[in-house]
């Protein structure tokens, strides 16, 4: 048995698995993604998108596509296309079914007139203050409302010159008529039409009363025939109301089903946080490669088969908790170590010069693109008397144990030759400034013969052949692993200020000239990167995806 079969389902795995035997023919798997278009999908957004679509088609379902635009003033087109373009780089797929909620206004408007015609609804002239105080807290009960006992006549009047444009902002409500003593507080009459004359980015001004998030996301579901809608855990208090509305409506019994929101250690998921680090400058955009955005980690180098590998890992939990970074950091590793070409690029340059090797003349040498891909095919690299190493792999004085090159050691250089070092100069700051070696023409990588044992193997970049540009090092964008966790603190004060390094002077081989946007490169023995848009012809810009393993434990000591 496959380990995909093995796997244990997941609570709402069971939950379909038992109705599937018990509903009627005919019944299926319909859920849906139901983003406010409000600000730019996250991390835990991909979580959602994955759970919802992956449900839908594991059981041969369908998921729709539905827009939550029930709030004129914070949503816009741009935000509708970038969600858009998120979901179907992950992979998944709403084929025909994009809906707005917006859409609906006219059916919502006539479910209101149905409660109201039912005594289930009156229009209440209370301001929003009188109205939260009357609503009692979770131990006081509530008051009703002067209001309550209107006639269904006079609500229907008052609820037609409600959306006619005959009252101010916050004159007046419609409120669905429940229970002012229920203990669960969103059955206290709660309001589900409010006066906005705001122009929204579909219906222009055609209305002018807006129904609340309850009364539009389970109506909608129900107009949909949405059989499973599945949403975080913060909604079980409203799935009473849910419930309410469908019974009295007489409509789709859709069925809300709640579970975790995925939290990520050192990331924040709040859209309105996330717009005030774009609004104030923090990061570049909401697609900054530090930024838990779906844009942003595409942009940093995530793939969609990692981020659908992490959320399938993290699993569906019925109870909040926190999931360190280094498990999405695992994902994306794993996945680019399958797919991206290795090359050579020497971060930090130092000239080393093989005086034994021939003055103006270079040789072609040959490297494999990736040892775990055999059909990524190889490349030729040239080789000549002078090239650069890492500064980080010289020591003046190495210890016993270390495999870089010092005075008198020999270590091989990657897909070409050994060669043993005896001599250095070094500038007036003491740093070595430029290495003499020797090499052994018949220890070439593949076919050696020189029978020399060595230990170290460097990286390297031949120096008239080594082009420039920019690699971009990140680091985490919050000290603190739950940034906005803290009561006494704004979590804007956790932003690390050491987030972004740019390095311009590494040296990248020549197969590193042409960039094609967004292609993976694992950087040998430095970490896996992407090309940045910013890239410009003989100007790469690299961003750093991840290192090459996991160093949480040691970053974790040190802060
Ligand atoms: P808002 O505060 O703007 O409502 P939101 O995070 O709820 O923010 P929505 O656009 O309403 O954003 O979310 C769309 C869907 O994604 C909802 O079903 C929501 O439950 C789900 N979702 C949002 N954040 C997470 C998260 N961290 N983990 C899992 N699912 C999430
Ligand atoms: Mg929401």
């Amino acid at each position: 048995m496959s380990s995909e079969a093995q796997k244990s389902l997941n609570f709402i795995e069971e939950i379909i698995e038992s109705d599937l035997n018990s509903k009627p023919d005919g019944w299926k798997v319909h859920t849906r993604f139901p983003p406010e278009p409000n600000g730019y999908l996250h991390i835990g957004h991909a979580k959602s998108i994955c759970l919802n679509f992956g449900i839908a088609e594991k059981y041969g379902g369908l998921t729709n596509l539905r827009f939550d635009d029930t709030n004129p003033t914070t949503e816009d087109t741009e935000y509708v296309d970038s969600i858009k373009k998120d979901i179907r780089w992950l992979g998944f797929d709403w084929e025909d079914r994009e809906y707005y909620a917006s859409d609906y206004f006219e059916r919502l408007y006539g479910f209101a007139i149905k409660l109201i015609e039912k005594g289930l609804a009156y229009v209440d002239d209370s301001d929003s203050d009188a109205i939260a105080e009357m609503r009692g807290t979770p131990t006081r009960p509530g008051i009703e409302s002067d209001y309550r006992n209107r006639s269904v006549e006079e609500n229907l009047i008052l609820f037609a010159a409600m959306r006619a444009g005959e009252f101010a902002d916050g004159e007046k409500v419609l409120r669905a008529k429940i229970d002012m003593s229920s203990p669960n507080m969103h059955l206290r009459d709660p309001v589900i039409y409010r006066i906005k004359h705001a122009g929204h980015h579909r219906t222009g001004n055609e209305w002018c009363i807006y129904p609340m998030y309850d009364f539009a996301h389970g109506q909608s579901d129900s107009i949909e025939e949405i059989t499973y809608s599945l949403c975080t855990l913060e909604f079980e208090n409203h799935r009473p109301l849910y419930d309410w509305f469908i019974e009295k409506l007489e409509i789709f019994p859709s069925r809300q089903i709640e579970f975790a929101r995925l939290n990520v250690s050192h990331m924040i998921t709040s859209k309105r946080k996330l717009l005030k680090l774009v609004e104030e400058g923090y990061v570049s955009g909401w697609d900054d490669p530090r930024m838990p955005t779906i844009a942003g980690l595409r942009r940093r180098g995530y793939t969609p088969a990692s981020l659908r590998n992490f959320a399938d890992r993290v699993g569906i939990a019925k109870r909040d908790n926190l999931i360190e970074m280094s498990l999405l950091e695992f994902s994306v590793r794993e996945d680019l170590n399958k797919r991206a070409s290795r090359v050579m690029v020497v971060r930090n340059p130092v000239k080393l010069v093989i005086e034994n090797y021939p003055d103006g003349q270079f040789e072609d040498l040959e490297a494999d693109n990736n040892p775990e891909d055999p059909s990524s095919g190889k490349r030729m690299l040239p080789f000549g008397k002078e090239i650069y190493i890492d500064r980080k792999d010289w020591m003046d004085d190495p210890p016993r144990k270390y495999f870089r090159l010092g005075p008198d050691r020999t270590v091989r250089l990657k897909h070409a030759y050994i060669i043993h070092c005896h001599n250095h100069v070094k500038d007036e700051d003491g740093n070595v400034s430029e290495i003499y070696c020797t090499y052994y023409p018949n220890s070439k990588s593949g076919s050696d013969e020189s029978g020399i044992k060595v230990k170290g193997t460097l990286h390297w970049v031949s120096v008239p052949h080594a082009g420039k540009g920019e690699i971009r090092e990140y680091d985490l964008l919050f000290t603190d692993p739950e940034p906005t966790n803290h009561e006494d603190q704004d979590f804007l004060s956790f932003i690390n200020p050491e987030s972004l390094n740019v390095v311009n002077e590494a040296a990248f081989e020549p197969s590193l000239y042409e960039v094609t946007p967004e292609t993976h490169y694992q950087f040998l023995r430095m970490g896996y990167f992407v090309t940045d848009p910013d890239s410009k012809p003989g100007h790469p810009v690299f961003n750093m995806v991840v290192g090459l393993r996991d160093t949480w434990g040691k970053k974790m000591r040190k802060k």
